[in-house]
């Protein structure tokens, strides 16, 4: 038995008055999804637990079956184990994006989009001013994405950072990283000073004159957050017998992977949004399921289309991933085989961000093909399954033995 597991990122959705109070999902052509609902069993999923962040991250740990409650540290490791850097023990990993600071403000938590190339420039300049053998680390990463790491036991992870594109035009001072008790005043004290002396390092610095003068933002502040130590999960392969594999064009879900000892599959063209390469994903899953028994293929696009507000590129994506994608597995994977389509989390295109409502999910099986009394995929739909409303972390055992079971 193979298994594949399909997350459409953000495809889940909350109705829009401009769908006549329907959702992306509910409006789309999907009849791949469609097939998996009518021929398997549908429910709905609990993803986010209600005292962690509403994140891909802890959702994602959650289907996987890693309790986040327990093994979510924060997403600077998982970054940091994706781009290949090994942590310590007490290394604490840190998300540094390239931030624009106007007048105190923090004006925009990507320096415009800029490019890796421009980052890598100013990256150095912060490297030179800041590192420090075995204390003090920065690794370039992507546009306006890099990673801190402090290391050693000096520094405490006992802090509050703030991520950036919840603070916009938000004062600087109000929002800099703090002591959560008194053994991270150090550590938050540290971070300070980086964060305030970066603004004289990268202001006049020549990569950001040239970027102001093209009327671009300048990357005049690093912005460290999404602390963690090394998460310790258990390995798939220990807990469940099989041996995985994640497709994903995003850091987080490939740190994930890394940490569950997935191999990581790389695909030409996967850019994470709307123009990503549905084509070579599912030629890459089928690929890697010659020698893997279980593939995470991740999608970003929908939740990217649910960001930007943008109802009809969501629909879209919904499509391509249907037919694109998950309609190509089903036309040309042979032997037996379970299939679980699913949302990780809902992002509402009308407040374009993450909400903590359950999700939908439906799983097929070659050796269980059934009448559903469901006979679409989407949030409603799937209220009437017959697999209910059930924990995140109870999903991967579920979707494991579902051929053997007799509901
Ligand atoms: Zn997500």
């Amino acid at each position: 038995m193979k298994y594949i597991l399909i997350i459409g990122d953000g495809m889940a959705d909350l109705p829009l008055k401009e769908l006549g109070s329907k959702t992306p999902l509910q409006v789309a052509d999907h009849p791949n999804m469609d097939f998996i609902a009518s021929h398997g069993s549908c429910g709905r999923l609990i993803t986010l637990p209600q005292e962690l962040d509403i994140g891909t991250d802890v959702a994602i740990m959650s289907i996987l079956g890693y309790d986040p409650k327990k093994f979510h540290t924060g997403r600077g490791p998982l970054e940091a184990a994706s781009i290949g850097v090994k942590l310590n023990e007490n290394d604490i990993a840190f998300r540094c994006n390239l931030i624009t600071e106007r007048n105190g403000i923090l004006a925009d938590y990507s320096a415009g989009h800029i490019s890796t190339e421009e980052a890598k420039e100013l990256l150095k300049s912060i490297k030179d001013a800041f590192e420090e053998p075995k204390r003090i680390e920065f690794f370039l990463g992507v546009s306006f994405r890099h990673l801190l790491v402090l290391k050693g036991n000096k520094y405490s992870n006992k802090i509050i950072c703030t991520p950036p594109h919840d603070a916009l035009n938000k004062p600087i001072s109000e929002i800099l990283p703090k002591e959560r008790d008194e053994s991270g005043t150090k550590t938050a004290r540290t971070l300070r000073k980086m964060i305030i002396e970066s603004k004289d390092i990268l202001s006049d610095h020549p990569v950001n004159r040239i970027r102001v003068r093209k009327g671009n933002n300048p990357a005049n502040m690093i912005w460290p957050w999404g602390h963690g130590t090394k998460p310790k999960f258990e390995n798939f392969y220990n807990l469940y017998g099989i041996k995985g594999a994640v497709i994903s064009a995003v850091d987080i879900v490939k740190g994930i992977g890394v940490f569950a000892g997935f191999d990581v599959i790389k695909v030409p063209g996967a850019t994470g949004y709307h123009d990503t390469n549905y084509e070579g994903k599912a030629y890459y899953a089928l690929e890697c399921l010659k020698d893997h028994d279980f593939v995470l293929v991740h999608v970003e696009a929908p939740d990217e289309a649910g960001h930007l507000g943008d109802y009809k590129l969501k629909i879209k994506t919904i499509e391509d991933l249907d037919k694109r994608l998950i309609g190509r597995i089903l036309k040309d994977l042979k032997g037996d085989y379970t299939i679980a389509i699913l949302s990780d989390h809902i992002t509402s295109t009308e407040l374009r961000t993450h909400s903590k409502e359950p999700v939908p999910f439906a799983i097929f099986s070659t050796s269980q093909r059934k009448t559903s009394k469901v006979s679409r995929f989407d949030e409603f739909s799937v209220r009437d399954g017959s697999l209910g409303l059930i924990e995140g972390i109870k999903f991967m055992s579920l979707f494991l033995k579902y051929d053997e079971l007799n509901n």
